[in-house]
C-alpha cells in the first residue's frame, strides 16, 4: 500500500511543484481487455497535464472509515484531455483490484489523486530509439508512451518486448498489432511464459539475456529503456540490460507487484 503522507508529483528534476488533492472521478465506461484485466475510463473534474509513465493513486473508503490506497498507471496518452484510462489486473486475493472488477459500474464515483511520477516518464521530445519491456500489466504505462508516440507523430524507432503468460493474457492485443503493422518504426515481440500459440516461432520463455540481445539487434541502438512489471521481472531485466551495455541512467524502471514475482 502507498504511503498516504507521500507528497505530490515530482518534476523531472525531482522538485515537488504542488501538493495534490483528492478528487472524485466518474466511471464513464468499462472495457474488458482480457479474462482478468479491465480498463476503466474515468472523467476527472480536474484533469491535469501529465507525462506518459505517470500514475494516479486511488483511495477506497469503507463505511466504517477503513481506507485502502493503490497506484494505477495512466494508460491514455497526454493528448487525451479530461479523461484517463486505468487498466487494472484482478489479483484474486487482493483488496482494491477485485473492487474495480466486481463492484465498480458505469456512473460510479471513485476518489483519486495525481498525476504522480518523475523518473519513469517519456515525452516525445526525449526521442529514442526506445526499448520498452513489459511483464503482464506492466504494459499499461508503456502503452501510454506508445499512444503518445502515435498522437505526437514522433515515430522514433521503438521495440516493445512484452511478456505474457499466454496469448489470452495479452492486453491491448488488437491495438498493438495495428500499431506494429502501421510500418512507422514500431516492432512488437511477444514472449509467452506458459502457453504459446500453435506453430508459434517467437519467444516462449521468461525474458533472459539472450532474448534481450536478440531484440537489441533488431532495434539496432538503444537510447532509453523502460522496464515495467512485477518486482522480480524488473530486477532480472534491468540487470540484463546493464550486462548488455546500457548505462544505468538510460534504464527507467517501475515495479508493480511484490519482489518475488
Ligand atoms: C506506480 C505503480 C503503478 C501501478 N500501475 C498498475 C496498473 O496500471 N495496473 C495494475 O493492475 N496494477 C498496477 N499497480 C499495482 C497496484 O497498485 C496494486 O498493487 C494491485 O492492483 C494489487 O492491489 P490489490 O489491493 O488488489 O492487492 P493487495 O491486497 O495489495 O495484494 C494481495 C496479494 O496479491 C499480491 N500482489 C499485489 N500486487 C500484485 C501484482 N501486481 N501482481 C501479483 N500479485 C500481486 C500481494 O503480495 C498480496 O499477496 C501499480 C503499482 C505501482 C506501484
Amino acid at each position: 500500500m502507498q504511503d498516504p503522507k507521500r507528497p505530490g508529483p515530482e518534476d523531472r528534476e525531482g522538485r515537488q511543484p504542488e501538493r495534490l488533492t483528492w478528487q472524485v472521478a466518474t466511471v464513464e465506461s468499462i472495457t474488458v481487455e482480457t479474462y482478468r484485466v479491465k480498463t476503466f475510463r474515468l472523467r476527472l473534474p480536474s484533469w491535469k497535464t501529465f507525462r506518459s509513465g505517470m500514475h494516479y493513486d486511488v483511495r477506497l473508503t469503507a463505511p466504517d472509515g477503513y481506507q485502502a490506497q493503490r497506484s494505477y498507471s495512466i494508460a491514455t496518452s497526454p493528448e487525451t484531455r479530461d479523461l484517463i484510462d486505468l487498466t487494472v489486473e484482478k489479483i484474486e486475493d487482493g483488496e482494491v483490484s477485485p473492487y474495480f472488477h466486481d463492484e465498480l459500474i458505469v456512473d460510479d464515483r471513485i476518489e483519486l489523486r495525481g498525476p504522480i511520477g518523475g523518473a519513469f516518464t517519456w515525452t516525445a521530445s526525449m526521442g529514442g530509439p526506445l526499448l520498452l519491456i513489459a511483464g503482464g500489466s506492466g504494459i499499461v504505462p508503456l502503452m501510454s508512451m506508445l499512444r503518445h508516440r502515435e498522437s505526437a507523430a514522433r515515430h522514433v524507432q521503438t521495440m516493445l518486448l512484452y511478456s505474457s503468460r499466454s496469448p489470452d493474457d495479452v492486453i491491448y492485443s488488437g491495438e498493438l498489432d495495428a500499431l506494429a503493422e502501421a510500418g512507422n518504426g514500431l516492432q512488437v515481440a511477444h514472449t509467452f511464459t506458459r502457453t504459446a500459440p500453435e506453430r508459434w516461432d517467437g519467444f516462449a520463455r521468461r525474458v533472459d539475456a539472450r532474448m534481450i540481445s536478440d531484440v537489441f539487434d533488431r532495434l539496432g541502438a538503444v537510447g532509453r529503456a523502460y522496464v515495467c512489471g512485477p518486482g522480480g521481472f524488473v530486477e532480472t531485466v534491468a540487470s540484463a540490460l546493464v550486462d548488455a551495455g546500457i548505462t544505468p541512467e538510460r534504464i527507467h524502471t517501475e515495479r508493480f507487484g511484490p519482489a518475488d514475482r
